[in-house]
């Protein structure tokens, strides 16, 4: 019997950030610059990786801005 899964997730993980002048538009506190690495897994496997940068706020995750 051939068993199909169709779970696919995303995962992102912030791996380096830094404080930036600037605040959080939504909790008002500070903002960082990050990198960023969002993982595309398909069955726990992952298959797509993409990295970013962005500010944003490590309070309460928000993206202010991203960078491409
Ligand atoms: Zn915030």
């Amino acid at each position: 019997m051939v068993c199909f899964c169709f779970l696919v997730d995303q995962r992102r993980k912030v791996w380096r950030s830094k404080p930036v002048a600037g605040s959080c538009s939504r909790c008002g506190r500070g903002a960082s610059v990050a990198d960023i690495r969002t993982s595309t897994r398909f069955c726990y496997v992952p298959f797509y990786w993409k990295s970013w940068k962005a500010v944003m706020c490590t309070f309460c995750g928000a993206i202010l801005r991203s960078y491409r």
